[in-house]
């Protein structure tokens, strides 16, 4: 192990590029639908950074204009700055993008520049990700993600199914689209995946309050339902502290995916208006923004769960001390294995992050990756 401050000693930023993989969804059913969007394909926005020949990586999932963002607004902050303290980097890049615009692409961008730094650190230590963190768990329980409202009866009772096989014991589905239609598909899935697994669902902020509150008790005493994610959309925060109140007490109200600061954290917490909060390490700032929103989430008492992109999520969220459990998502899960070397796979019931290799441990696999490239070139 090289000692850390020879490692990184004086070393500074070399060089960053930014590159954009938009990968068609695997569904023969046409686009793919939750209840507010529908979709035919996934972009990964993939940032590296290079020091001393050392090669850190970070993604988000957007559109490839984030790449862009990354590209003319952050990639000059990080430039010739010392590797040695992300978090610093992290305050001057958002200083930078004061008025470029901070949430939305601009905070996704920055959360995959944020988690390159991060991941580079490591390798310059030759740590795993998870040793550099303030760790505080060695695995990240995961619950199965997909049965989107398109999918036939067959291929959303498989897949759910399957993951229940592969001892994960929680599994969510999609909802709300067709409400008409959630009874006959809850009871396929209840049916398929039998008593025991905890079942999951969300609606993406499909619903009205009233109608909310209407499934929120449909969906708990006749399905055994446990958790309801945005039953309506994040942004009623009103809505959701009325559906936490008034609904069933074991049916939980979660929400946070598109929380970009640490204020709309805060706004969620407050009241509070869910129950478990959610949080996007792609999104929400990075791994040290997701380190300030671990903390407001202790000191409100509420667990914190873990939206998707699961090759970081994985050594991110052991850093959470009330971490719940990470959202094992069907089209993340694919792309990762389809662009990366290393990922992982859960192991009864949870993702254990590698700790025999340095930073988040992926290599990007370029030639499978180059035939979905819209932004970027491919490195000589
Ligand atoms: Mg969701």
């Amino acid at each position: 192990m090289p000692d850390g401050t020879t490692a990184l000693g004086d070393r500074t930023v070399d060089a960053v590029d930014v590159h954009a993989f938009e990968v068609p969804t695997d569904g023969p059913e046409g686009k793919e639908q939750d209840g507010t969007l529908e979709w035919d394909s996934t972009t990964m926005v993939l940032v590296r950074v290079h020091a001393g020949g050392t090669t850190g990586l970070g993604y988000t999932y957007g559109d490839a204009s984030a790449a862009a963002f990354a590209h003319t607004q952050l990639a000059p902050v990080i430039r010739g700055a010392p590797v040695s303290s992300p978090p610093a980097l992290w305050r001057r890049m958002g200083e930078r993008i004061r008025n470029a615009g901070r949430p939305g692409v601009g905070a996704m961008a920055l959360s995959a520049v944020d988690v390159a730094l991060w991941d580079l650190k490591a390798r310059l230590l030759d740590l795993p990700l998870v040793h550099l963190l303030p760790s505080c768990h060695d695995s990240v329980p995961v619950y199965g993600s997909g049965g989107f409202t398109n999918y036939s009866p067959d291929r959303l009772t498989r897949q759910l199914a399957d993951w229940v096989e592969q001892g994960i014991g929680r599994v969510k589905l999609k909802t709300s689209r067709h409400p008409e239609a959630d009874p006959r598909r809850l009871t396929a899935v209840r049916r398929a995946v039998g008593d025991g697994p905890e079942l999951l669902t969300d609606a993406n902020g499909a619903l009205g309050r009233k109608e909310a509150l209407y499934w929120a008790r449909r969906f708990h005493d006749e399905w055994d339902v446990r958790w309801f994610e945005e039953p309506v959309s994040s942004a009623d925060l009103e809505g959701l502290r009325m559906l936490r109140d008034r609904g069933p007490e074991r049916l939980e109200i979660a929400a946070g995916e598109y929380a970009f600061t640490a204020q709309d954290f805060a706004n969620l917490a407050d009241g509070p208006a869910v129950d478990c909060l959610q949080a996007d390490v792609t999104r929400c700032g990075g791994i040290t923004g997701l380190l300030e929103v671990a903390g407001l989430a202790a000191a409100r008492h509420l667990d914190l769960s873990a939206h998707c992109a699961p090759a970081v999520s994985a050594h991110a969220f052991c850093a959470v001390r009330r971490l719940r459990h990470l959202e094992y998502f069907h089209d993340h899960v694919r792309v990762e294995n389809l662009l990366f070397d290393g990922t992982l796979a859960p192991a009864g019931g949870a993702l254990r992050p590698d700790t025999g290799r340095p930073g988040l441990g992926l290599e990007v696999r370029w030639a499978d990756a180059e035939p979905y490239r819209v932004h970027g070139a491919r490195p000589s």
